[in-house]
């Protein structure tokens, strides 16, 4: 039964202020002729001054830009990409969008991201890339991840969705791979509503990334190719993953309030943090040193040989109208996998992803949280660790 006198706390959910809608009035009012490229041009600016990068292609979703790395790369029939147990079925689906066949590698019970040890384990002959997930504003070791693609000559896409705005030693996440991905869906740190970004240091990539969200045109020099007009000429097949003015002004906003953005997501963290430090069962997760992590939902371990798991806090804190997010299934067990060879393979070989799922969950982190509600979803929790730990472990 659901306690509808208190209203809902959202898991996540966006911050709009006069300057989004500023932005998207005039972009529904005047970028169209002559200035419809003109929030792309100032959002591809901008992020690529906020991150540090060279190129930046705005595309319709986040799993829109995984899927056209896939196709930048060259990967298809016959190819393996490697891609952690736990994350978004986002980050992997696309592998299979282009032909190629996902492996699942296992993931550090510590941050929950891919094990390097695993990766290495899982390279086949076959192996043409990795994606490697900042799960929840959090990030794996890149050192030696980048070391051992390298060696092996695999490719490294890092899936930052989740982690705009965290940083690695000095370095912004969405920078450590060949290319970086990024959501801008209404439920990440960075908005558009629906969208996402494609960012690249590499120019011969972002040259194939704009030829292959363009169904395979070259719109670079003169519109006149040989006897050839450049804007009806397909030079191969491509795909169509293109933003709108109106999503690239509302993204262009944002991107340019991220700092704002963070520091709200790390202040939700740090309320957490304080409320949940006495309670027993629960371990937030926390920053490892030179990492800033942007905390897009807060991560939690429920301690282990209780009767308390993941769907038990859900079903206790749904029932207070507030909602949390599970720790994924490992995408191994999932019906699109389980039945398929590299599926059974990573339901043996992947144990730490197969032990931590059921004791994770998220925390509410939306941008209009306020203390009171961490406050409110704290007390839930703190009933619920009570309850636990003075009743008896049921004896057989
Ligand atoms: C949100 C997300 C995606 C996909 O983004 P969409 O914009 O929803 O398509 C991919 N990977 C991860 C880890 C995500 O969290």
């Amino acid at each position: 039964m659901v306690d509808s006198n208190q209203p809902r706390i959202h898991c996540a959910g966006p911050s709009i202020t006069e300057r989004e809608i500023a932005y998207v009035t005039d972009a529904v009012t005047n970028c169209w002729y002559s200035d419809a490229g003109k929030y792309h041009q100032r959002l591809e600016a901008a992020v690529a001054e906020y991150l540090g990068v060279q190129h930046v292609v705005p595309t319709p979703t986040g799993t829109s830009a995984i899927h056209l790395a896939m196709m930048v790369l060259g990967i298809g029939p016959g190819d393996e990409v490697i891609v952690p147990e736990l994350t978004w079925i986002g980050s992997a689906a696309p592998v299979s969008y282009v032909g190629a066949r996902s492996v699942f590698a296992d993931v550090d019970p510590d941050h929950w991201c891919l094990s390097a040890e695993s990766l290495e384990a899982k390279i086949t002959s076959r192996t043409r890339a990795v994606v490697v997930v900042d799960l929840y504003g959090d990030m794996p070791d890149y050192k030696r991840i980048r070391e051992i693609a390298d060696r092996c000559g695999i490719a490294v896409v890092e899936d930052a969705a989740q982690a705009f705005g965290s940083s690695w030693q000095g370095r912004k996440a969405g920078t450590f791979g060949d290319i970086g991905i990024f959501s801008l869906h209404g439920s990440k740190t960075v908005t558009s509503g629906e969208g996402g970004l494609f960012v690249t240091d590499r120019l011969d990539l972002y040259e194939r990334a704009l030829t292959l969200r363009d169904h395979g045109r070259r719109l670079d020099g003169t519109r006149f190719y040989e006897d050839f007009d450049r804007y009806y000429y397909h030079f191969e097949l491509g795909n169509k993953f293109k933003m709108s003015s109106m999503q690239a002004a509302l993204a262009l906003a944002q991107v340019e309030r991220a700092e704002e953005l963070v520091t709200c997501k790390r202040q939700i963290h740090e309320w957490y943090c304080q409320e949940l430090a006495e309670i027993p069962l629960y371990q937030i997760h926390t920053e490892r040193e030179g990492l800033i992590n942007s905390y897009w939902l807060p991560a939690v371990s429920i301690e282990r040989g209780r009767q308390l798991d993941k769907l038990r806090v859900m079903r206790e804190l749904e029932d207070c109208n507030i909602d949390i997010r599970p720790l994924y299934y490992p995408l191994s067990s999932l019906p699109p996998y389980c039945d398929t060879p590299s599926g059974h393979e990573a339901q043996q070989a992947n144990r730490v992803a197969y032990d931590e799922s059921p004791y994770g969950f998220n925390l509410p982190s939306n941008l209009r949280m306020t203390r009171e509600d961490v406050v409110r979803v704290s007390a839930v929790l703190s009933r619920l660790s009570e309850e636990i730990v003075s009743t008896p472990t049921p004896t057989r």
